[in-house]
């Protein structure tokens, strides 16, 4: 009979089933046993609550022992990375999450190109990457490229400003931006629809190009439709920060409290914290890396390799000239 298979597949697959339907587990397994990295950059400028809202985010104190710098320091010390690591477990899976902060920006006199350094350290770790991966050990490369950059935009302001345009426009193409409008409590709902419309706008004015959810699949369900058009309705993330717990109806939560009431920062109610958090750490993370390996990483590796080969041709040129010279010569 004409059998589809050559008929030794046939006979060792008796029970119609070879066993390659593992290899889900199977690479799920792995990546377990190795661990997950993940680097999120946090800019934008200073006292917009980025460290608050990294440790609402992963309720973890990253900055216990950080140094809030006064006026002059500020001045001085236009842009100060600093980066941070933590290990965290849940349910046996290991994440080893770094905060690449930047402090200060945007407090100079004079802000030009403060960004730049920014910029510089983005390229530096994909700089270190491109080394580690071009050298002789492969295999436990450390993977410190900025994976996502979450871009706080003031609340106070209207809408964009000339910094943040340009400060957006110097890093799209290097990392996935995910703007976030900052201290949404101080704003009434109405005015955060406003000024979340007025942010898209404007960036789509001025060319920024964020990080873009993926597009659903056909076949995939209602709810997961519904959330990612959510998610792309939301932009920038309108978020709320609290380092400490209040309690209020017998209830113990993380919030803000104020003669007025309370603001629960996971209350959907009252921002979309949750919604990035989930974003952030249930949903998007894989994507976020993938983007960076394909994209942002891709486009410095290829630039990298036109540069060298050029460098290689100038160099070969400028031999023969001076190959030429000295036989004219004698
Ligand atoms: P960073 O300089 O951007 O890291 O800002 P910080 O996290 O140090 O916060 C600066 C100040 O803003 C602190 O006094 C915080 O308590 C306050 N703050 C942080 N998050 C929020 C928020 O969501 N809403 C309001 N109203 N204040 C906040």
């Amino acid at each position: 009979k004409n059998l589809p298979f050559p008929a030794t597949f046939v006979i060792y697959n008796i029970n119609n089933y070879v066993g390659f339907a593992t290899l889900p587990n199977q690479v799920h397994r792995k990546s377990v046993k190795k661990g997950f990295a993940f680097t999120l950059m946090v800019a934008g400028e200073s006292g917009l609550g980025k460290s608050t809202l990294v440790n609402s985010l992963y309720l973890t104190d990253l900055y216990n022992n950080r140094k809030v710098l006064n006026a002059e320091e500020r001045i001085v010390q236009t842009v100060f990375i600093t980066k941070h690591t933590v290990g965290i477990e849940e349910k046996g899976v290991r994440l080893r999450l770094s905060i690449v902060d930047t402090p200060g920006f945007g407090d100079a006199v004079n802000n030009t190109e403060s960004w730049k350094e920014i910029e510089d350290y983005i390229d530096q770790q994909f700089e270190q990457y491109f080394r580690d991966e071009s050298g002789l050990n492969r295999k436990n490369i450390q993977d410190n490229r900025v994976h996502c950059c979450l871009y706080f935009i003031s609340p106070f302001g209207h809408g964009l400003r000339p910094l943040d345009v340009e400060c957006m426009r110097a890093l799209h193409d290097k990392v996935n931006i995910v703007p976030v409008l900052a201290k949404a409590d101080s704003l009434t709902p109405t005015e955060v629809r406003r000024k979340k419309m007025k942010i898209r706008e404007e960036m789509e004015k001025f060319g920024i190009n964020i990080y873009q959810f993926p597009d659903c699949e056909f076949d995939e369900d209602e709810e997961f439709k519904q959330q990612e058009q959510l998610l792309k309705d939301s932009i920038p993330f309108a978020v709320i920060g609290s380092n400490i717990q209040v309690e209020s109806k017998g209830r113990k939560f993380r919030g803000r409290l104020y003669p007025w009431g309370v603001v629960e920062v996971e209350d959907p109610a009252h921002s979309d914290f949750l919604l990035l958090r989930n974003m952030l750490v249930k949903t998007h993370m894989q994507d976020l890396k993938d983007v960076t390996r394909e994209t942002h990483y891709e486009n410095y590796r290829a630039q990298c390799i036109q540069n060298m080969t050029r460098m290689v041709v100038q160099e070969r040129k400028r031999r023969l000239v001076l190959h030429t010279h000295t036989h004219t010569h004698t």
